[in-house]
């Protein structure tokens, strides 16, 4: 994926690996699927004991529904790293953080904002406000 799409999407503050970020797009109901691979962060650390003698195991695949300013209808299928910390008691699990949300809640906060924006009408319902 090129560096303008990325722009186009918003996404151009996340250290995205182009070479390896792919889109689908799916006429029939006009969603777009961003399979986003992030850049090794090199200074990344345990977060319970800080350690950096942590191995990457592999990645976990999140789904995170999105919006940019022009599209609604953005999957996010995030190619996340999973690492396990050597420095911990025990061998421990922890997953690369995440850019999106403060928490591990599956919606970011672009799509957070268009959803409240939408229910500032007065008029807003649930049914009418589609882009949830
Ligand atoms: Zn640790």
């Amino acid at each position: 994926m090129d560096y303008e799409s990325i722009k186009r999407y918003g996404l151009d503050h996340l250290n995205v690996d182009l070479n390896k970020t792919y889109e689908v797009f799916n006429p029939t109901n006009n969603n777009h699927t961003i399979h986003l691979y992030l850049n090794k962060d090199l200074g990344i650390t345990c977060p319970r004991c800080n350690g950096t003698n942590i191995k990457n195991v592999g990645t976990k695949n999140i789904k995170i529904k999105y919006a940019s300013a022009l599209e609604d209808n953005i999957d996010i299928i995030w190619h996340r790293r999973q690492y396990i910390c050597y420095d911990c008691e025990k061998p421990a699990y922890f997953q690369e953080p995440s850019p999106f949300n403060t928490s591990n809640f599956n919606v970011s906060i672009q799509k957070e904002m268009k959803i409240l924006f939408e229910f500032k009408s007065e008029t807003a319902t649930y049914v009418n406000v589609n882009i949830i």
